[in-house]
Order: structure tokens, then sequence, then C-alpha cells
């Protein structure tokens, strides 16, 4: 297929980018299928990332692109601000079935961001509307990512995202970060050490005050900072605490959704439920943009069953449940579940598992983890370049052929779930020689 290359790159500003680099040296990517991306060259490159952690039943399905072109030849777009359209209610519904029992109402984003930002002020109406007004303080984590709105960025505890901006939201505190790596070095799956650092909830209700906390948002795993995955009993403790104190506990699944750790959610596999839950990405299989947050119904209740009348949340988006991203959600959760994709992800893990851990005596690999098919290795930085050997590494697979993601020195890797163990080979010996390349 004969894609044409635009012939100015001036024009776009690109998000989280190195534009100088990028304007001089450009890796454009002009079509997807399957497990691939083709350069404008025409070289394929295998997704080692599905994208951004989002095109989790691969590219390209046909399924998705039809029903978004069913639905634009129906209704381009409708308000759902005191007005509905129907596939709206039967994208939400169907979400529904998907979530935690009793977490059945669902409010409808465009993104991850906007769906972090949501649930943050879904958080603090429902204190107001039980009489709670002063449970106003918002409690993240560090190394959390929470997408790059004023909320999610706040209560994000990513230095590098938080310091060219400002001050910021206030009333915000951060709980540690759970990468006990000295522990829990090359741990399999969940590592064993550190669910005392739940415990540290405790300090900041000692510190605050509960009456003062509204809520504690973490990511089940934390992906964008290097894969981060929960130490054994540590969501638990999170829970039971959050409960204790009148906290209400939201899971930002943006990139645990949607069968990449084997389940539906991360809570299903992970055995612990929110009070709310952001998702976006795999929803739509990002063919369109679109989030969601879904609530237990109790939260619900207490802002919409508990208003006098009248608008209940001051809250909402031109787009939200945009018939297009209604469409093209429903089509990708009819695929998980015909394909089955969570179940395709539990059964290759073991070897993905495998294959991840055979890196581990490649020079400079000093930490490696896994969570379903979630990937991050870790790499010794560079004297005084941190960052460079993984970007290096990056760059040196995209040339052979493989898309990796890199953030600061930790490879993370995100496959679509359609991934086979030919393609696990492929991307795994790539990555190898490029480590070893960099050596
Ligand atoms: N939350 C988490 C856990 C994420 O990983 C991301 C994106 O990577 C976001 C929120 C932000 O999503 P978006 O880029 O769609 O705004």
């Amino acid at each position: 297929m004969n894609v044409p290359r635009p012939n100015n790159l001036d024009a776009y500003w690109m998000p989280y980018s190195d534009n100088k680099y990028f304007k001089a040296n450009p890796r454009m990517i002009a079509r997807a299928e399957g497990m691939s991306y083709f350069t404008a060259d025409g070289a394929e490159i295998l997704d080692g990332t599905a994208g951004l952690w989002c095109c989790n039943a691969g590219h390209g399905r046909v399924q998705i692109k039809e029903a978004i072109q069913k639905q634009a030849a129906i209704l381009d777009y409708a308000p759902t601000f005191q007005l509905g359209h129907p596939i709206a209610f039967e994208a939400a519904a169907r979400i529904a079935e998907l979530t935690p029992d009793g977490m059945d109402k669902v409010f409808f984003t465009n993104s991850g961001s906007e769906s972090a930002d949501t649930a943050l002020k879904i958080a603090l109406a429902y204190h107001k509307a039980r009489g709670e007004s002063s449970r106003v303080r918002l409690i993240g984590r560090e190394r959390g990512y929470h997408g790059v709105g004023f909320g999610g960025m706040s209560v994000g505890g990513i230095g590098g995202n938080r310091k060219q901006f400002g001050a910021l939201l206030p009333y915000v505190d951060h709980l540690p970060h759970t990468h006990g790596i000295e522990a829990n070095r090359f741990a399999r799956g969940m590592p064993e050490e550190g669910a005392h650092l739940a415990d540290a909830l405790e300090n900041l209700v000692a510190l605050h005050g509960a009456e003062t906390i509204a809520a504690v948002m973490v990511e089940p795993i934390a992906g964008s900072t290097g894969v981060l995955v929960p130490p054994r009993g540590y969501l638990e403790r999170l829970r039971a605490l959050c409960t204790k104190h009148g906290i209400l506990l939201i899971f930002d699944e943006v990139i645990t959704g949607f069968g990449r750790i084997g389940t539906n959610f991360g809570a299903e596999r992970l055995g612990v439920t929110p009070d709310i839950m952001t998702m976006a990405k795999g929803l739509t299989n990002a063919a369109v943009p679109m989030g969601a947050v879904a609530v237990r119904n109790g939260v619900y209740d207490a802002i919409v069953e508990g208003a006098p009348g009248g608008i209940e949340l001051f809250h909402g988006y031109t787009y939200s449940g945009h018939p297009l991203a209604a469409a093209a959600a429903i089509a990708t959760m009819e695929l998980h579940r015909e394909e089955d994709l969570p179940g395709r992800a539990r059964a290759i893990e073991p070897l993905w598992q495998e294959a991840t851990h055979s890196l581990r005596d490649l020079p400079n690999v000093i930490d490696i983890r896994d969570y379903g098919l979630i990937a991050g290795i870790e790499l010794a930085p560079r004297a005084g370049k941190p960052g460079h050997r993984a970007m290096e590494v990056f760059r040196r697979c995209f040339d052979a052929g493989v898309l990796i993601r890199v953030t600061g020195d930790i490879i993370a890797l995100s496959p679509p779930l359609i991934i086979e163990p030919k393609h696990i080979d492929r991307l795994y010996g790539t990555l190898g020689e490029a480590i070893r390349a960099e050596a």
C-alpha cells in the first residue's frame, strides 16, 4: 500500500517527544495489521507495546472498523447532555458486565487523563453529597501515572511530569512507591516483599486526619514508570485501610483493564475491589479515543439519588459517550469475548515470563519484572547519562523491526494479547541483541 509522506514536519508539536530529534530522524508509522506496524518505507515493525498499551486485540481488526463505519453512517454525533443516543447506553451496560459486582455505573470520558480527573472529581462530590465536605485531600503514590490533567498530574508521582508546571493542586499527598528492587530483584510475578508500604496511609491519616482525605488513587500495576508490580498483600492492606478510614479507593485501570493481565480488569485477578475504577486505551482497542469511569453503585446513589433534582454532577465532555467511540467499544468487547483474549493472555503468560527472564544474564540488566502480558527490564544507567542506554536499545530494536517502549532506563513491554510464540521469540531475540550491543 502506498502511503503518502508528509512533506512538512514543522507544524505538528508532538506530544511527549524530542521534537528536534524526531524531525531530524523521523520514524513514521504508515499502517498496521495484526501484530505489526509498517513504516512509510514498507518495513514491518513487530509491535511489542500494543501501541501505547492500548491495541490489546491487535491492529486493523475488521469487526471494529466495520462497527465504526456503520455507526458513522447512522449517527455521527449527538449530545449526551440532557439527551441520549442508544449506543452509549449499550456501551455502558457492556462495560458494567465486565466490572466487579456492584460497580454498575459508568461515566464516559475520552482518555485516561480525563478518566483520572473524573474519578477524583466524583470522589470529592461523593463526600460532599454525604455531608463530609472536609474530605478534600487526594492521595496518590510516588511514581504513579494518572495522565496529564491537573488532577491526575498532581496525584501522580512522576517528578518529570510535574516540575514544569508550578504548584499544581493543593491538598495532595503521596504514598511511597512499591519498587523494592533490593529485596525483590528478578522476582517473577508478584514480589514477596513490601506489603507494609501500604501502612504509610496510616501515617498520612495521622498527619492530615482521615476526615480531610477523600480518596487514594493507585494503579494496580504501575506501567508508565517502568512496570511496578504490587507486593503480595499490598493492595489488600490498602483496601482495608481505606475502608477503615472512610476513604474511597480508586484503581487506575487504564493499562490493566481489558485483558492485559489475563482478566477483564486488574481488580479481578488481583482480588481487590476498589470503589472507583478508571479505564481507557483497550476499551476501544484505541481505534477511537474513549475512556470511562466505573463506580460502586453506592457512590452513584449518594451523588445522583441523593440529589434534590436537576443536574447531579456538574461534569462531562462534549464527546462523553460519542457514538463512534461507543461502537468501537462494543465491537472491541465483543472481540474480547469471542476470542477470549484475557484467557489467551493467561495461556501464553508462562512462555512470556520465561522469555522475559531469559534476559537476566545480559550485560547491564539489573532487574526484571513481569505480570500478565507486561514486562519491565531495568538497565543500569550510563554514568552521567540516565536514560541513554535504554533509548539506544529502543533505536536499535526499531531499526531491527521491533517496537519496544522505554521510560528512563527501563524497557516496558506490553504486546497485543494475540501474540504467538514466534512473536515472543522474535521480540526477545531482537531485544537481547540490542542490549548486548549497548554493553
Ligand atoms: N492512567 C494510566 C495508568 C496510564 O497508563 C495512562 C497512559 O499511559 C493514563 C492514565 C493517561 O491516559 P491518556 O494518555 O489516554 O490520557
